[in-house]
């Protein structure tokens, strides 16, 4: 099925020259068929990385200079905040903005998520890419098939390719794609030479997880959408985010405490953390992000079960809200 798994680290010359492969931290086959596939979703030239957070670090690495400054959407996923804070030593400042909104002028880089993990927001696309610094768009939760942030003007559109793009949780995984072929040449060189390389293995798993990307979103979403409909209704929970598209949804109970009791009660859902698989996950987000998000705040990421039953067992858990 689809490009077969070559595990070499090396291949012979060609004559006594490298050929299109010769060490695998440059390129492989494997990779280079995963990302014509990933290129292709969102328009551009992809690059795979072994993780989501690879793929960010080679970004920073790459379009950053030391003193430079990232203006991080507000809510966006927690751990771009915690990479951006823990390269301070290497002269990285971050501020965070309201995407919804345009970038603060004085920034190198715009880092937005489409919509943001958790508080869900949208970026206002079309105000970042008004502003002069490069406009990098993780658009992981919405995937290609709900947006194409390159079409929006952004120049590089990222994926933490561990949730919908393989959507089976038993792979990690990163990419980043760009229009501008140079750029991407540039990324490729800081991600060979620091060796942020994905696997033969992994490049496997994520263009397999692409050939159903297309049904799995399809169905998740529109489980997502019945349960959020209840959710809004029910009467222990005090607000509910979701964007109108794709698998994940935020909701609130009334406090930490109640939180916690909901996802300790779940029985079809798992308490796990992570998002975009075949299973659905629920997860108290305080522990990791702490105040910058409500305490009471829940994240589930809907996955392919009956929809009849995640709602029977998201009630029964919320009667102990
Ligand atoms: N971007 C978003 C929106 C995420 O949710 C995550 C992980 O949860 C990442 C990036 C990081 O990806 P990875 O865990 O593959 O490094």
């Amino acid at each position: 099925m689809g490009a077969p798994l070559d595990r070499s680290a090396t291949w012979p010359y060609e004559q006594g020259e490298p050929g299109r492969f010769s060490y695998a931290r440059a390129d492989h086959p494997t990779g280079v068929a995963c990302e014509e596939a990933l290129g292709a979703l969102d328009g551009g030239h992809a690059l795979l990385y072994p993780s989501g957070m690879g793929a960010v670090t080679t970004v920073v690495l790459t379009l950053l200079r030391p003193g430079g400054t990232v203006a991080l959407a507000e809510g966006a996923y927690y751990g771009h905040r915690v990479l951006l804070d823990h390269l301070g030593g290497w002269g990285v400042n971050v501020v965070e903005f309201d995407q919804t909104a345009a970038p603060p002028d004085d920034v190198d880089l715009i880092l937005v998520e489409a919509p943001a993990n958790p508080l869900l927001t949208m970026p206002d696309l079309e105000a970042a890419a008004g502003h002069p610094a490069p406009v990098v768009c993780d658009a992981t939760v919405a995937s290609p098939l709900r947006l194409r942030p390159l079409e929006h003007g952004c120049e590089i559109a990222l994926h933490s390719a561990t949730k919908v793009l393989a959507g089976h949780d038993d792979v990690v995984a990163g990419v980043t794609v760009t229009r501008d072929e140079e750029l991407r040449d540039r990324l490729h060189l800081t991600r060979r030479l620091a060796g942020i390389v994905a696997s033969a293995d992994t490049a496997w798993l994520v263009r397999r997880g692409l050939e159903t990307l297309e049904v799995r979103l399809a169905r998740q979403e529109e489980t997502a959408r019945t349960l959020v409909e209840r959710l809004t209704s029910h009467r222990s929970v005090e607000v509910v985010r979701y964007p109108g598209i794709s698998f994940l949804v935020s909701f609130d109970v009334a406090d930490g405490d109640a939180a916690g009791r909901v996802e300790r009660g779940v029985r079809v859902i798992e308490n796990a953390t992570s998002l975009g698989g075949t299973r659905s996950k629920l997860e108290a987000r305080h522990r990791w992000e702490g105040d910058r998000i409500p305490a009471g705040l829940l994240r589930l990421s809907v996955g392919l079960e009956d929809p009849e039953q995640l709602w029977a067992d998201l009630e029964q858990a919320l009667t102990q809200a």
